[in-house]
């Protein structure tokens, strides 16, 4: 995708409005596989700057279609957050069946702490 240098708004001129409306497309296909689970591309930019995407990289390091970082970091919180939860999870069925006074009060407390992530999950959307 050629950048044009035109300094004027995209409504003025079709080519530009053609540019911006491709650069809007090609984001939302990167958004669009990078939620249904494609392996990401992962590549160093002409800044040196990590970059993820989809399709071919040009000679400057950037994807036909990118993903942003920060929606590639947020993923792999949320997978790390699962699988703590998970872990929690499997400590506390361990716990339970050693029915304990100790135990049976760490179960009482991990189950707490399950409810309030759960509503901290769903506070957070
Ligand atoms: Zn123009």
């Amino acid at each position: 995708m050629e950048k044009l240098n035109h300094d004027h708004a995209y409504s003025n001129c079709p080519a530009c409005e053609q540019v911006g409306q491709w650069k809007v497309e090609a984001k939302l296909e990167g958004i669009r596989r990078f939620l249904s689970d494609e392996r990401l591309g992962v590549s160093t930019d002409i800044s040196e700057s990590v970059s993820y995407g989809y399709g071919d990289l040009n000679d400057n390091g950037f994807w036909e279609f990118p993903v942003p970082e920060r929606l590639v970091q947020q993923r792999a919180k949320l997978r790390a957050a699962e699988e703590m939860a998970k872990l929690l999870q499997t400590v506390k069925k361990e716990l339970a069946e050693m029915d304990t006074p100790w135990s049976n009060r760490l179960v009482k407390l991990i189950a707490s702490e399950q409810v309030a992530w759960e509503k901290a999950g769903k506070g957070g959307k």
